[in-house]
């Protein structure tokens, strides 16, 4: 079997139904596990995610413990090699291929997001948090940081699919997904809550000097949500 060492674990529920069918050249098993989900542990321990494109995700506890998830470049490579494939094929109308190629690359980004997600929800765990904020995910559409260049992406990168993985996986833990709509959330300065723009990969507040990675700044709003002037000392970067 080629099982995770969580899906492994799966097996020791009650099992259900073994399905066996074969998709393309590959016979696939999938069976049915019906799992408990755990109590939630209600310490209101709240870790905030930020999922974007250049950095797939970033999570940061309330201890300002952060985490990226992900490998946006890679991401980028990857669906422009597809790309570059399909046009290729365009051109001499090889329609059965480019649907080959189009199927490869949903199932490499559907792999990603399980992934990620499986990853998010163990930092989650290993943190003690009991509820995971995200943005709501109309708001990440319209605020998402990118270039005219990444729009494309945008709308075709499934950020909707990673957040209901998050969710789903997060539930089977006990621990709650909940989506805020804050505004500013890659403006307002965490400490004491000045707007500034950022510049390039780096947030520097004009007012009171505080710094960090800008993907990182996103996700540290989103945990704080409406206490903004906390001691802010446990999120400040070690390099100022
Ligand atoms: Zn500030």
């Amino acid at each position: 079997m080629l099982l995770a060492d969580y899906q492994k674990q799966q097996l020791n529920n009650k099992l259900g139904s073994l399905r066996i069918s074969k998709k393309s050249s590959k016979w696939i098993a999938q069976i049915a596990v019906e799992a408990a989900e755990k109590q939630n542990n209600n310490n209101q321990n709240v870790m905030g995610v930020d999922l974007g494109l250049k950095v797939p995700a970033v999570a940061v506890t309330k201890n300002g413990k952060t985490k990226f998830f992900g490998n946006g470049r890679q991401n980028k490579y990857i669906r422009r090699k597809y790309k570059g494939l399909r046009q290729k094929l365009g051109k001499t109308k090889k329609l059965k291929k480019i649907k080959q190629i189009s199927n490869k690359e949903q199932r490499w980004m559907k792999d990603q997001d399980h992934k990620i997600s499986r990853q998010i929800v163990n930092f989650a765990v290993e943190n003690n948090v009991s509820v995971i904020r995200m943005e709501k995910l109309t708001n990440i559409r319209n605020t998402a940081r990118t270039s005219r260049k990444n729009e494309k992406n945008l709308h075709t990168w499934s950020f909707y699919r990673l957040a209901k993985y998050i969710e789903y996986k997060g539930n089977l833990e006990g621990i709650k997904v909940k989506y805020v709509n804050p505004q500013y959330t890659s403006q307002r300065c965490p400490c004491c809550g000045e707007m500034n723009k950022g510049r390039d990969r780096k947030y520097l507040c004009k007012a009171c000097r505080f710094s960090t990675h800008r993907d990182r700044l996103g996700a540290i709003n989103i945990q704080l949500l409406y206490n903004i002037y906390i001691s802010n000392e446990i999120i400040r970067d070690n390099e100022n």
